[in-house]
């Protein structure tokens, strides 16, 4: 059966932009449920649509979640209008006196209590998403139109963890403070059905920091080594082509954010968070799984990788060498070994390195080296902390890593060749600061579309462009708080003097 996007976002409002929403269509399959497929032939990097979030709550405290400005919500009069149904303040209470067991006419709790209540439910664990609910809740009783909306989409989500998802709901009805924010008629399989609607289909908030439910993109297949990216600006979804899509081709997403996890971890995540075993060819064996780095016994500088296809063989991508099976169990007992106690210090990581079997692009030896190149980074002010903690050599060596590891068009790549530009503007060193950001401006036109389009790509081109010459002129791109300018400058001021 196939229906056309057109009555799609037709039955739920317009989320696609027109003008983009003809590259798709939802194709209902038998085995998979709903999925996205193109309609006509895509170009890497090309914008497949953009489309609003439906609800949406950020992670932050100081945002107040109706104006998502930073503002305490609870002095919020928009937040007491949106709410005052909820029973969360407000005096109208009086509809709510039905079905809401022993809790009293009006709540005696704050806004920011009650979120911060809901958000300790095991399973609902996130601020952002005990905001996502409270929103949802709202719209439920908000006006028959907008409940009938809301209960149209969650019936057709993905819902992972349902069972888990009860019990939440079932623990809200107990609790004295949360019982109040489920409308009459809410019962507890729905309110479990609304949970897990979220946990399983949510998208991450780059730029705001939080989740946000969209409802086109959310009926990407997921795949570990996907045709699409998307990114977000604000409440915005863009989902882009990061290589050639063919027409009636599924569209897939990366659920996780396991870009740099052995397949088995990976495999678990996924179970556990969305419920279902991924057999994309990054899990079935086709691709090999490039986190388990060895050394190549015929060169140090190759890197032999697992082939899970059966029997499992570790192959060297340099020269083809195949590990024989003595050789290939002594190293996995030594992988294994490394596991139960990975290396925290730069010092064990050389030690490790020394040994010649693991390769610095193994996650074990990667989460080490990005860890602590993040610490450094992120302490390190002037061109002389960069120089005495070795910053650029460490970052080096993790731009190595992500590069091997990586599909070759990945959204981090653009992170990490952002953060190394950033490095290079402390140290000084402004030809290779324009070097890196334009490395990341590049990936971003390729991963997250054009600048015309996409205000992420449009940022590194002008930080392409004209990169920051000072530290203090960084922050100010950088859009941190003046204050933070402020200490900078003096900072900086305090040097040359
Ligand atoms: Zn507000
Ligand atoms: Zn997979
Ligand atoms: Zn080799
Ligand atoms: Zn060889």
């Amino acid at each position: 059966m196939y229906v056309n996007i057109y009555s799609y976002v037709n039955k739920y409002t317009l989320y696609i932009s027109v003008m983009m929403s003809s590259n798709v269509k939802v194709e209902c399959t038998d085995d998979k449920g709903r999925i996205l497929v193109a309609t006509k032939s895509l170009s890497a990097g090309q914008v497949i649509f953009q489309e609003e979030a439906y609800v949406f709550g950020s992670w932050h405290k100081f945002r107040c979640l109706v104006c998502d400005e930073a503002h305490d919500p609870d002095t919020c009069t928009r937040v007491e209008e949106s709410f005052a149904n909820l029973r969360i303040s407000g005096d109208d209470c009086t509809r709510n006196s039905v079905g809401s067991g022993s809790a009293q006419k009006k709540s005696k709790y704050t806004y920011s209590e009650i979120e911060d209540a809901l958000s300790e439910i095991e399973g609902i664990d996130e601020l952002d998403r005990a905001r996502t609910l409270l929103k949802c809740l709202r719209i439920y009783s908000t006006s028959e139109d907008e409940k009938d909306r809301l209960l149209s989409v969650f019936e057709e989500l993905t819902t992972a963890n349902l069972d888990k998802c009860m019990s939440c709901a079932a623990q809200i009805r107990e609790n004295d403070m949360l019982a109040g924010i489920i409308p009459p008629g809410v019962a507890d399989t729905l309110l479990g059905k609304l949970i897990s609607g979220l946990n399983t289909n949510c998208h991450t908030l780059e730029d705001i920091g939080g989740s946000g439910l969209f409802l086109s993109a959310c009926i990407c297949e997921h795949s570990c080594v996907p045709n699409c990216n998307f990114s977000t600006n604000r409440t915005t979804l863009t989902l882009t082509a990061v290589r050639p899509i063919k027409e009636g081709e599924s569209l897939t997403l990366d659920y996780g954010e396991n870009y740099y996890r052995p397949t088995e971890e990976r495999l678990i995540d996924l179970q556990d968070s969305y419920g279902f075993v991924c057999t994309c060819p990054a899990c079935n064996g086709e691709v090999p799984d490039k986190s388990r780095a060895f050394e190549c016994p015929k060169s140090s500088e190759h890197l032999a990788q697992k082939h899970t296809v059966f029997p499992p063989q570790w192959k060297c991508i340099g020269c083809g060498h195949q590990l024989a099976k003595e050789v290939q169990e002594r190293y996995e007992q030594i992988e294994a070994r490394h596991k139960e106690d990975p290396p925290e210090s730069l010092e064990e990581v050389k030690n490790i390195l020394e040994e010649k079997i693991l390769k610095k692009e193994h996650y074990l030896l990667f989460d080490c080296l990005d860890a602590i190149a993040h610490q450094i980074a992120s302490e390190c002010v002037s061109a002389q902390d960069c120089i005495e903690q070795e910053l650029e050599l460490l970052w080096i060596a993790i731009i190595e890593c992500i590069e091997a590891t990586l599909p070759e068009f990945h959204f981090n790549k653009i992170i990490y060749y952002e953060q190394f530009a950033q490095i290079y503007v402390k140290l000084g060193d402004l030809d290779k600061a324009k070097e890196f950001f334009t490395k990341a401006y590049e990936m971003a036109e390729r991963v997250v579309g054009k600048s015309e389009l996409c205000p992420t790509t449009k940022d590194l081109e002008s930080l392409a462009a004209n990169p920051p010459k000072t530290v203090a002129e960084l922050m100010r791109k950088y859009q941190n708080t003046s204050k933070e300018i402020e200490e900078q400058l003096k900072f900086e001021e305090s040097l040359q003097s």
